[in-house]
């Protein structure tokens, strides 16, 4: 991993949690009363475009999604 990360809340730059998204498409089934695996690919069912990773700071706690860690990072090494 060689992104620099920023926080956007505390600014720190030295401690994260980057957290790996695991997506699970489900769908409701009346008949079982609870959610089942869907396929990604059902109709009418979007599949999922938000970001791969989010990242918790370790500092102050704050989880957002990677790139504004990125971005941060990069807007103050300007
Ligand atoms: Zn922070």
């Amino acid at each position: 991993m060689n992104q620099t990360y920023m926080c956007p809340s505390c600014r720190a730059k030295t401690r994260f949690n980057v957290i790996e998204q695991v997506v699970t498409p489900v769908m409701w089934n009346s008949n079982e009363g609870e959610y089942e695996a869907a396929e990604e690919t059902a109709p009418f069912h979007l599949a999922y475009n938000g970001p791969d990773k989010r990242v918790q700071c370790g500092s102050c706690g704050l989880v957002e999604d990677e790139i504004r860690f990125i971005k941060m990072a990069e807007n103050a090494g300007r």
